[in-house]
């Protein structure tokens, strides 16, 4: 393929990559999001692979098979609870990629780099891999946290500050001694003791990060993750992975802005971790007293007798896989007249975005799914808010207790509505392993059971 010819295929994938980005912040448009950057993709691995620079084709291929069959099965595989974690395996792999690319590169005996060039692609590997095994590490550990096999309370170890500063500090100087290496041979000695070094800053940045946190954590690991793509586009010459890391590593970095905005965190002691500690239960334990159970027939009864319903979906609905009686259930009270609306947490769930892609797959109407900062003041004039398998996103503790984990961070006021309903199985706490006061107050009534059963028999009661 001609260098023009190149140059324009990888114009084209960035414009189609752009193109999907836009897509994606809209729910309407999300579907023509992803086919646009599918399409930028197979444009770009084309293009790279009839530029001329690529040859072992005969191992090139069946790998790619391969790799793209394990794809296609963990993405029809996986289920919509366990996202979050596939992500985080995902972004692992951008950062393993990073890693070896870089050690490849710089090992690479056809490759004779001179004077300032030399110096660049030093910079550069040395960058892309300790960017690289960071993004690897602290994916890995972020996989863990998600899944549950590692437990989400963060690591407190005494002076950890520090720690994160002797070894950035250890990784420069290794740096020094990487650049001004005689030979590749001693070369890789100084580049080796930075990964294994950096590796440890990845494990224990994303260790010291506690599970109310987690958000921010999957967004800054995907932008980590652009970052190392850069840095291998760089490393490798190649302008669509340059632009492809950018744009990855830039829209990362302001999702992860936004959640922390959400969170009411500051982005740097998110990073730094320590938030998410225990021992913040105190306000509920204080307010800890009678429960009110309901059942189906009673909420069912409530919600026809409603105006205003204000459903607000979390985790528990996306496991319970609810979403389609919710919308059923929404259906039939907008029949009767009803005015029912969805309150949306920037963090329900355990993904970015999750509840609204839930409720898109159920066919909700995009225009009565409205976000946290739209109807949060409309609680006091809602007869009843619907909360299904939410709990750390409408927990007051997050607003009356100082000393709570979550203390700070936004939350649905859902308690300042008529009634309230909980769906949820038991009086078990949210992700943040935080008590919930909602529970015990006057005003809220639980219905107890797996929200699916729920409001398959609330359904049923609406006839
Ligand atoms: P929570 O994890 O706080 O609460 C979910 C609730 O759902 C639980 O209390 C559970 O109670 C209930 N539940 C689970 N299964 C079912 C079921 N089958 N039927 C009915 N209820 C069920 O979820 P939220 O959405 O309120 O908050 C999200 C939390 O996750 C926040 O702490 C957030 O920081 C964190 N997080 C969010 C991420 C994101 O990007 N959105 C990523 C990582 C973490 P019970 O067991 O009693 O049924």
């Amino acid at each position: 393929m001609n260098p023009q010819l190149l140059t324009v295929s990888y114009l084209a994938a960035g414009a189609l990559f752009i193109f999907s980005l836009g897509g994606l912040s809209h729910q309407e448009s999300a579907r023509r999001g992803n086919i646009f950057g599918m399409l930028g993709m197979a444009i770009a691995i084309l293009a790279t692979m009839l530029s001329g620079k690529v040859d072992g084709f005969e191992k090139l291929i069946p790998a790619m098979i391969i790799g793209a069959l394990i794809g296609i099965v963990v993405a029809k595989k996986v289920e919509m609870t366990s996202m979050p974690e596939l992500v985080a395996g995902f972004h692992s792999f951008v950062g393993a990629a990073a890693v070896m690319v870089g050690f490849a590169s710089y090992l690479d005996p056809t490759a004779h780099f001179e004077g300032a060039e030399k110096t660049i692609h030093d910079v550069e590997v040395y960058l892309g891999v300790f960017i690289g095994i960071i993004t690897f590490t602290g994916s890995v550990i972020a996989f863990g946290k998600l899944r549950g096999s590692i437990s989400g309370k963060p690591l407190m170890l005494p002076a950890r500050h520090w720690l994160n500063l002797i070894m950035l500090v250890a990784c420069i100087y290794f740096g020094y001694a990487f650049l001004v290496a005689d030979s590749h041979n001693d070369g890789v000695i100084p580049l080796l003791i930075m990964t294994v070094i950096a590796g440890i800053i990845g494990i224990h940045l994303i260790m010291a990060i506690g599970g109310a946190d987690m958000p921010v954590v999957v967004s800054m690991l995907n932008s980590y993750s652009g970052w190392a793509a850069a840095a291998t586009g760089f490393m490798l010459s190649n302008i669509a992975l340059i632009v492809v890391g950018a744009l990855v590593g830039s829209s990362g970095a302001i999702l992860s802005y936004i959640m922390c905005r959400a969170m009411n965190r500051h982005f740097v002691s998110v990073i730094l971790g320590g938030f998410g500690t225990s021992g913040g239960s105190a306000a509920a334990d204080e307010e800890a007293g009678e429960v009110t159970a309901t059942n189906a027939e009673e909420v069912a009864a409530m919600l026809k007798d409603a105006s205003e319903v204000i459903i607000v979906p979390g985790y528990g609905m996306a496991v319970a896989q609810a979403q389609n009686t919710v919308s059923d259930i929404v259906k039939k009270l907008r029949s009767k007249g009803v005015n029912v609306r969805f309150g949306i947490h920037p963090v329900a769930g355990r993904l970015p975005g999750h509840m609204n892609v839930l409720l898109a797959e159920a066919k909700v109407p995009y225009d009565i799914v409205l976000e946290m900062d739209e109807l949060n003041d409309d609680f006091p004039d809602t007869d009843v808010s619907l909360v299904i398998g939410a709990n750390d996103i409408v927990n007051p503790a997050a607003q009356t207790d100082p000393n709570s984990p979550i203390a700070g961070m936004p939350v649905l006021e859902v308690w300042k509505a008529k009634t309230s309903v909980v769906l949820k199985r038991s009086m078990a706490s949210g992700y943040a392993g935080v008590d919930n006061p909602l529970f015990y107050k006057d005003n809220t009534e639980m219905l107890f059971g797996d929200a699916k059963e729920s409001m398959d028999e609330v359904l049923r009661h609406l006839d």
